[in-house]
């Protein structure tokens, strides 16, 4: 085990519906680790002074909106993860230096083997949406072998900076509600949503009626009882599930990455269950 942060924190702007301090306490409890996992609420003109305090107990912990980019532009060292998506979500000091990781890509890919039971050898993917999330699923499936992946995004400017950074990657822009995607859409193997829609209603993303039917559908957004979309999803005989396997992966590796030790996962699931 290594020697433990000062303090272990979540910093984002709202944080109040985070799930990770229910399933990180939980894990710091079975590790018998004496550190409560906070939820702190800071605005972005605050986040210099905060980093600053962290700093001075050597803290750690995980990064969410929107602070995910100036985390990762105020490191002194970057994982190549975070260096390839250009955002942080998991970071600790190493001494005084703050060292910023990117484990939601790690995250991405284990809910595709829950979905799948394997990363696709060949796959195209079509992808909704242009911002952070978005980079880490550009970085997991850049890494797979031989897949494609076209995002679909309704910001120019957006999906321009994704194709900056992954030249690999096919991107396109399309209307607010991502209707001209139709036809991209019907040749993909897996859809992932990157946008938040569904968190708050039963909106779909995009219709199912675009997809082939063995497409799998994969959400990055989660809710108690899944999304409305995913329910749709696998009624209509898609494989598909939410973002919850995404989050608990990516808690566990940033897990590990404090600790030196992985969690206990059964554990973690067990408290996102309650
Ligand atoms: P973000 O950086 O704000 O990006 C959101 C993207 O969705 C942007 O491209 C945005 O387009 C697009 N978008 C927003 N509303 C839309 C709408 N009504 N129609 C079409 N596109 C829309 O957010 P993020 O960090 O990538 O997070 C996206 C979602 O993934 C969130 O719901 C988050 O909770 C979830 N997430 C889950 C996990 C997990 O572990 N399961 C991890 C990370 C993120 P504009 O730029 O045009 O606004």
């Amino acid at each position: 085990m290594r020697p433990l942060p000062g303090r272990l924190v979540l910093l984002g702007h709202p944080v109040g519906h985070s799930l990770s301090p229910h399933f990180q306490n939980a894990a710091l409890r079975a590790a018998a680790i004496p550190l409560v996992y906070e939820a702190l609420d800071v605005p972005p003109a605050r986040l210099p002074s905060t980093l600053a305090e962290l700093a001075r107990v050597r803290a750690a912990g995980n990064i969410t909106i929107p602070h995910k980019r100036a985390v990762a532009a105020a490191c002194a060292h970057l994982t190549p993860q975070a260096e390839r998506v250009g955002a942080v979500n998991t970071f600790w000091h190493d001494g005084e230096a703050l060292v910023g990781d990117n484990t939601d890509v790690a995250g991405f890919d284990a809910l595709v083997r829950s979905v799948l039971g394997q990363l696709p050898a060949t796959a195209c993917v079509v992808m909704l949406g242009a911002g952070g999330a978005a980079a880490a699923v550009c970085a997991a499936v850049a890494a797979w072998r031989d897949a494609r992946l076209t995002v679909v995004g309704r910001t120019p400017e957006r999906v321009d900076a994704l194709r900056r950074r992954f030249p690999e990657i096919h991107t396109m822009a399309a209307s607010p509600g991502l209707a001209d995607a139709s036809a991209v859409l019907a040749e993909a193997d897996v859809v992932v949503n990157a946008t938040p829609v569904g968190m708050t209603s039963d909106t779909h993303p995009i219709p199912l009626t675009h997809l082939r039917r063995d497409a799998a559908v994969m959400d990055l957004v989660y809710r108690p009882g899944e999304t409305a979309w995913v329910r749709a999803a696998r009624a209509a005989g898609h494989p598909a599930a939410d973002g919850l396997e995404m989050l608990i992966a990516q808690g566990a590796h940033a897990f590990e990455r404090w600790f030196g030790v992985p969690p206990d996962v059964a554990c973690m699931r067990a408290a996102l269950a309650a």
